[in-house]
């Protein structure tokens, strides 16, 4: 579905993401992980076109996006959340998601857009009142927001960036069911990006390692966990990366 060759993206003298390469098949759900600021959300950005690579391709059900306009991409049945969501504050949880679904759909009509995101709402578990202000919503609620708005547009690939960030233990594992549930109901291919490999690593079929803007590892979730280049970037880097992983399994926010 998805073929990425010698992906680069460098922000003046700063190589963000090097000579990236991967595939991704069509009903998978691939988890991409490493530590903060190792490039993901780089890599996400450049698959949906909020910045174009410096190099590289990107083939998505053959057709060439690198460098396509978010709008195009989005058409063409990529969908995506931010990390750090930023919903319309004075629009209620089901116009916010309704407007993704308008301008995402390729051919979404009002009618379309409103129907995607009931839909999308139901799925992700949304049961606030659709009608009610964002402001209504803690961390778990955005962040089902922001998968019900990727979910209005209909994608094809879902690209989900720190689903379960702010999230605490049982929220987490919620989430997780939620991403199964995406796929299996909806055939919906997802990459799904998280600094921690924590619960993602229960769910995925396959897991890549980003570390400082290179793939270090990539495979099934076992035998990535135990791979000593991967537990050198999460545990052996001295003490913040270290008392980071103990907060995290300890189930501590940050
Ligand atoms: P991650 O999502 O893995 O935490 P990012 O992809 O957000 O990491 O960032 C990777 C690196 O690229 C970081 O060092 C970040 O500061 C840098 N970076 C990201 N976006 C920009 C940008 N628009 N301009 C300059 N540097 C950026
Ligand atoms: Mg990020």
């Amino acid at each position: 579905m998805l073929t990425v060759g010698n992906l680069v993206k460098r922000f003046g003298g700063f190589t963000a993401v090097n000579d990236v390469s991967f595939e991704v098949d069509q009903g998978e759900i691939v988890g991409l992980i490493g530590p903060n600021g190792s490039g993901k959300s780089t890599i996400f950005n450049m698959l949906a076109g909020t910045f174009p690579p410096t190099s590289g391709s990107i083939r998505f059900e053959g057709r060439e996006l690198a460098g396509m306009m978010p709008h195009r991409i989005i058409h063409l049945g990529i969908g995506r959340t931010f990390q750090i969501p930023r919903p319309f504050r004075r629009l209620s949880i089901l116009e916010n998601t309704a407007v993704a679904g308008f301008y995402g759909q390729s051919h979404a009509d009002r009618a379309g857009a409103w129907s995607a995101a009931r839909d999308a709402l139901e799925l992700v578990g949304l049961p606030t009142d659709p009608d009610s202000r964002v402001d209504m919503l803690g961390a778990a609620g955005l962040k089902k927001l922001e998968l019900a708005k990727a979910l209005a547009t209909r994608p094809r690939l879902l690209l989900a960036d720190e689903s379960l960030g702010g999230l605490d233990d049982a929220e987490m594992d919620q989430a997780a069911v939620m991403l199964r549930r995406i796929r299996e109901e909806m055939g919906i291919t997802i990459i799904w990006v998280e600094h921690i490999m924590g619960v993602l690593m229960r769910v995925v079929d396959r897991v890549m390692v980003l570390d400082h803007g290179e793939l270090i590892a990539e495979g099934a979730p076992s035998s990535v966990a135990r791979d000593p280049k991967v537990i050198e970037v999460y545990l052996g880097r001295g003490a913040d990366d270290a008392s980071e992983a103990a907060r995290r399994s300890a189930g501590q926010p940050a």
